[in-house]
Parts: structure tokens; C-alpha cells; sequence
């Protein structure tokens, strides 16, 4: 007995001793990096009820039914085994403790629960391997790190019920604790295996045996666990503390005056944030990223999950460096041998799918918005046809370099009001580039000015004052000129007395509302798809409904993912169509993206299938006989999409269907 508290203690010390200095190193290149540090606790009582509705309520797993209950039965049976085996390590050091004297009932109780838990993660297990060796997601790693951990948990959950099966067995004695109706699962284990017909020694040799595999299994997962991917079991928690409390986001605004700053946007691992590199510890690997991208899922060779997991790496490779303080000598993340390639980072359409879907709420936008502005800012790197483009944004205040005095054009003879003769009134409406000069944006935004019109609205455009709302320039990592661009419109804006920024354009919708606030701009701010719903409301507008057969909804990410605007444009075709509704299998916050977001659409997309091309297929599928979208970029990418299918689909966007269905 002496020896073996003796052991007990050295390999508990020696265990915890490494995991925890293991942990520290961690934390110290987490406090290392010299991105803000932004991990600050506010609105405490919210993030309090995000951990327990996330983690413990695991939500965020749960939105894959059949892998996520798998997931909630492993994580609650592992937990609720956790203090039998505190138990045992206890019992190790001092043989004579017994938690069963102290509340015999609770601990009976306790035990009774355990017991049936162990079974559950046993059930999802099973699960979990008919997953990986059966149906093998392709998203999914499979590699030796995911297979080890399945065998240290499956081990130390078997020897669990193998120490209860025996102990259970043994005869009671006076005064203990009585096990032997305490285990309805492990008293199973003991009949099936014989184990009840074993003599006193060999029930007391076993025990033994499966006291150590439980306990060693145990001690060397923690040993594992810093340096695998279940490091998330440490990090996931805090992860999810720490998000991002509000769906809508703005890009961080970087001060590109300030002239004491060496670089700008994520250049290397230094340059990180606390919260990314959390981000990257929490990480799960477990694919659900991948498999909703649609660079990933059209032959692209960006993945999110990939591009966490080679931070990760890259990070773990270079900390020595960090903690020396030696940051001079840290390689860049895009280098000659790294995975992150141009073709990557370019690659996104900054969907958001991969936020969205994400079980520990990982934002691997942060990571692509900055490194993208590190390119543009610092290296001067970009895909050469955004060159072009810069150059209009900036000579023009469009990208496609039309006259900007021509951007009223699109109105001619309509007789729409512009702010600069009115200076008041109740709506400004930011009309954006694509309802200016695209020529199926400026019929979307005619069908706009006259349902304005047919319900009274007191509204008027900026026209030549109006400038590209930014967006596009700052998605490609151009801050400089998208702050340029901003600033403008936000002095505009402030000429004039208005009480709502309308706008048709998603893009315009997020930038203006979520991101001129940081440039001192707060404006109400309101998509057509909104307000022409509540116009509706207000027996401004009468609907008569139309009848377009099987009609479908596209949702453009910028107003769904990025602002959780999904219902408002379903509401109004309900009002204005007869004809059915159907969903796409890829709809709401599941929704495929068009293509064209993240600057995309002014490059060119060479690898691969073309996103717009799977989205049209999408929509065959589907049945529609139209579709509808409520973003002019996703209306002109849908078209070219189905104009390759072959098939006779109308895209229509919502502010056309409202105007046929409105008198
Ligand atoms: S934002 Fe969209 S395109 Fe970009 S990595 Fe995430 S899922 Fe892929
Ligand atoms: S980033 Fe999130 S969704 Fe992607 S693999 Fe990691 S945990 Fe899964």
C-alpha cells in the first residue's frame, strides 16, 4: 500500500506538473503577441448565458444531429465520470479514503449516474468510429491525432466499467461502502465477463490491473492533450466567453496615420491578436468549415480549417521565437514553403459560412481580412486585375471606372429627387455602384424608385456626390482607399438632414451600418427588403399577388450571415406571389454563396468550377421557375449562372417583384 501511494504520487506530480507547465507556455505566447488584446469581458451577464446555452447546452455542435448528439453523449458521460476517477487518484495517494462515507445516499446516487453516463460515451463512440471508418467525410480529419484520442478515451471509459464491475464484485464489508447496486452497467460488464465468479485474490488482482490502465490512460492524456488537437477541451471554453456577442461585425478599423506603427493587418505570428491565437487553440478540426465553403466545395484550394490549423502550426513552430522576444527573426506566414498561397487568401468570398457554422465560434475572416491587408498595405500584393479596379474606386469612386458625374444617369426622366436640391428629408437613399452603373442594378434600382414613389416616401439619392460605399476596397485590403472613401460619404452625409439611410445593395446595407459608426457615422440603416415590409405594414403599399410559378429565395451572405436578415424578403414574397415557395437545400444560414462578395467579383476565378455555375445548379434543382435574390450583385451573378445551365429561369430581385405586385 505504501509503495503504491508512493507511485500514486510521483505519477500524479510528474503528470500534472508537465501538463501544467505545458499549459503556461501557451498562455505566455497567447499574452505575447502584439495584436490588440482584444479578450475584454464585457457584457459579462451575456457571455455568462452564452457558455452555458454553447458549451454546456452545446448548441453550437448540436446543428449536425446525428454527429452532434454523439458529441453531447461523449462530453457529458466523459464529464460525469470525471470525479469517480479524482476518486481513484485520491484513493491512490491515501489508500483508507472513501468517498462513499461521507454522503453514502448523493454518492450512491452519483455513481448510479456515472455508471449509465460511461455507457452513453461508449454509444456515441461507436458513433464516432461508423463515422470515420464508414461514412468518412472528407472534411474530416482522419489523421493519428483524432484516432489516438478516441483510443485514450475509449480506454479510460472500458477500464471505468471494469473497476466498477469489480469492485462490485468484491464482498462487502462492515462499515464501507456497499457497491453492489450502485453500477447497472458495469454489473453487466461482470456477468458477461465472469467477473462475479472470479475468487477474493483474482477480483482484487484485477481491480488492480484496471486501477493502473484507467489511471495511467488518464495521466497520459493529460500529457497529450497541450500538444493535440483536443487542446480545444481547454480552449473551447474561454473561446466561447470571449466571442463576438452580435452577428453583425465591422472589419477593424486599422489608423493608417499613425505613423509609430511598423506594420499594418497580420504579416506573421506576432502580429496576431490574443483572440486569434484562442481562436487557434480552440480549434476542433472538425470540418464543419470546409464543408460548408464554397471556394472548398467549388475546387478551390482555400479551406478555413486549413488555414486555422496552419496558423496553429505555424505559431507552435515560431513561439520560441515569440516568447525570446527574438520577433525580428519570425518568418512571414506567407512564405516560400508555407500552405497559404495566394490563390488561398484570394480565394474568399468572405461568405461567412465558416463563422456561422463554426462549434467553438472561431473568426476566420479576422485572420483573412487582415492578412489580406497586409498584402495590399505592406507588400503591395494583390491579383494584378485589382489593380484596375483600385484605380477607379479611386479616380472614379466606382469600380468599373464610369464617369462618376454620370451616376445619376440610371434615374433620367424618373424624376427622382437628389439631396443636394432638397438638403431634408425622410429617406436618403444610397442607391451604391451596382444600382448606378450595372445595367441590371439600374433596373433593380428603377423598380425601387417607383414603389418610393407609389408609396409617398419623402426620399432623395446623393447621385454625383455619392461615392462607392467602400466595402469592396476594404475587403480587398485596400483600408487606405476604402477609408478615403468612407470619409467622403460620411462628410457628405453629414451636409444633410435625413432620418434613414435606404439602401437595395447588402454590401452598402453592412458597410454603412455596421462599420461607419467607427468613423463617426450612426445612422439608422435599412434594406429595401425591410422597408418595403414595413411599408406594406403600414397600408402604405397594397400588394396584389402575383402569380410566378414555383419561385425560390437566394440569400445574399451580407444580409444573412452578416445580419441575420432572412425572414423580412420571405415575409414579402409571401405577400406578393401565389405561386409555391420552395427552399434550396443550401438556403438561410446555410445559404451558397454567389461569388461576388469580398471584392470577387471584380476577379477573375480561374481554379476550379465557378461558384455562381454550382449555385445555378442549385437552383435547377430546386424546381424554381424563378428566383429571387435582394442584392444586385447576387442578381447578375445568378443570371450568368443560369444562362450556362441552358434553363429558362427568371432572377429576379425583390424590389422587381414588389414593383410588379404593387399598385
Ligand atoms: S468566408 Fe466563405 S469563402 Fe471565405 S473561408 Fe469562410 S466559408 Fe470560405
Ligand atoms: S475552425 Fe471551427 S468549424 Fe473549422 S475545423 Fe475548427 S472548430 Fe471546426
Amino acid at each position: 500500500m505504501i509503495l503504491k501511494s508512493l507511485v500514486m504520487s510521483i505519477a500524479l506530480i510528474a503528470a500534472f506538473g508537465y501538463f501544467f507547465k505545458k499549459v503556461k507556455r501557451l498562455h505566455s505566447v497567447m499574452m505575447s503577441v502584439d495584436g490588440s488584446s482584444n479578450l475584454a469581458p464585457d457584457r459579462l451577464g451575456e457571455r455568462i448565458k452564452v457558455l452555458f446555452i454553447d458549451v454546456l447546452g452545446q448548441s453550437n455542435v448540436r446543428r449536425k444531429p446525428a454527429a452532434g448528439l454523439a458529441h453531447t453523449l461523449i462530453f457529458f458521460g466523459f464529464l460525469a465520470i470525471q470525479p469517480h476517477s479524482l476518486e481513484l487518484m485520491i484513493k491512490g495517494v491515501i489508500p483508507f479514503f472513501e468517498a462513499g462515507n461521507f454522503l453514502p445516499g448523493l454518492y450512491a446516487v452519483y455513481l448510479y449516474a456515472a455508471d449509465i453516463s460511461g455507457f452513453f460515451v461508449l454509444i456515441g463512440f461507436a458513433y464516432a468510429l461508423y463515422r470515420r471508418l464508414v461514412i468518412r467525410p472528407s472534411y474530416l480529419t482522419l489523421g493519428r491525432d483524432a484516432n489516438l484520442i478516441i483510443l485514450f478515451t475509449s480506454v479510460i471509459v472500458l477500464s471505468f466499467h471494469f473497476i466498477n464491475a469489480f469492485q462490485m464484485a468484491m464482498p462487502a464489508q462492515t462499515g464501507h461502502f456497499n457497491y453492489i447496486s450502485v453500477f447497472p452497467v458495469s454489473g453487466v460488464f461482470a456477468r458477461v465477463f465472469g467477473i462475479d465468479t472470479l475468487s477474493s485474490t483474482n477480483l482484487m488482482i484485477g481491480y488492480e490491473i484496471f486501477y493502473y490502465i484507467h489511471i495511467g490512460t488518464i495521466l497520459g492524456f493529460l500529457i497529450y492533450i497541450p500538444g493535440s488537437k483536443h487542446l480545444h477541451l481547454l480552449a473551447a471554453a474561454p473561446n466561447v466567453f470571449f466571442k463576438r456577442l452580435d452577428i453583425e461585425k465591422a472589419i477593424m478599423k486599422t489608423d493608417i496615420e499613425d505613423e509609430s506603427k511598423e506594420t499594418f493587418g497580420l504579416g506573421k505570428i506576432s502580429d496576431f491578436s490574443r483572440r486569434n491565437v484562442l481562436n487557434l487553440y480552440a480549434c476542433t478540426e472538425c470540418g464543419r468549415c470546409e464543408e460548408l465553403c464554397p471556394a472548398s466545395g467549388t475546387g478551390k484550394p482555400l479551406s478555413p480549417k486549413k488555414i486555422i490549423h496552419d496558423f496553429k502550426q505555424d505559431l507552435l513552430d515560431q513561439s520560441g521565437m515569440l516568447l525570446d522576444n527574438h520577433k525580428n527573426e519570425i518568418l512571414p506566414l506567407m512564405r516560400e514553403e508555407s500552405k497559404l498561397t495566394d490563390d488561398v487568401l484570394w480565394a474568399c468570398t468572405t461568405c461567412r459560412s465558416c463563422e456561422n457554422v463554426c462549434p467553438v465560434s472561431n473568426e476566420h475572416l479576422d485572420f483573412i481580412f487582415e492578412m489580406r491587408k497586409h498584402q495590399v498595405l505592406m507588400e503591395a500584393k494583390f491579383p494584378p486585375e485589382m489593380q484596375e479596379t483600385f484605380n477607379n474606386m479611386e479616380n472614379q469612386a466606382n469600380p468599373w471606372g464610369f464617369a462618376s458625374d454620370t451616376r445619376a444617369d440610371w434615374c433620367k426622366g424618373m424624376d427622382v429627387p437628389l439631396m443636394a436640391e432638397k438638403l431634408q428629408t425622410d429617406v436618403l437613399w444610397f442607391v451604391g455602384c451596382a444600382g448606378s452603373f450595372d445595367d441590371r442594378g439600374k433596373k433593380i434600382s428603377q423598380a425601387t424608385a417607383r414603389i418610393l414613389k407609389k408609396a409617398g416616401v419623402d426620399f432623395a439619392i446623393l447621385g454625383p456626390e455619392e461615392n462607392c460605399n467602400g466595402d469592396m476596397a476594404r475587403r480587398a485590403g485596400n483600408e487606405y482607399l476604402a477609408q478615403m472613401m468612407i470619409r467622403q460619404n460620411v462628410e457628405t452625409f453629414a451636409q444633410y438632414k435625413f432620418k434613414t439611410i435606404l439602401t437595395g445593395c447588402p454590401h452598402c446595407y453592412n458597410v454603412i451600418k455596421n462599420e461607419y459608426p467607427d468613423f463617426g457615422a450612426a445612422y439608422d440603416v435599412v434594406h429595401t427588403a425591410d422597408y418595403f415590409d414595413r411599408l406594406i405594414k403600414e397600408g402604405r403599399l397594397t400588394v396584389n399577388a402575383l402569380n410566378s410559378g414555383i419561385m425560390t429565395f437566394h440569400d445574399s451572405c451580407y444580409l444573412g450571415r452578416w445580419n441575420n436578415i432572412y425572414d423580412a424578403p420571405r415575409r414579402l414574397l409571401k405577400k406578393s406571389v401565389s405561386g409555391q415557395m420552395v427552399e434550396m437545400d443550401r438556403s438561410g444560414s446555410k445559404g451558397f454563396c454567389c461569388g461576388a462578395g469580398g471584392a470577387r467579383m471584380f476577379m477573375e476565378e480561374t481554379l476550379g468550377k465557378r461558384m455562381n455555375n454550382e449555385r445555378a445548379i442549385q437552383v435547377v434543382e430546386s424546381g424554381a421557375q424563378t428566383v429571387v435574390s435582394a442584392c444586385p450583385f447576387c442578381a447578375v451573378m445568378l443570371h450568368d449562372g443560369i444562362m450556362e445551365t441552358g434553363k429558362e429561369i427568371r432572377v429576379k430581385d425583390i424590389a422587381e417583384i414588389m414593383d410588379e405586385a404593387t399598385n
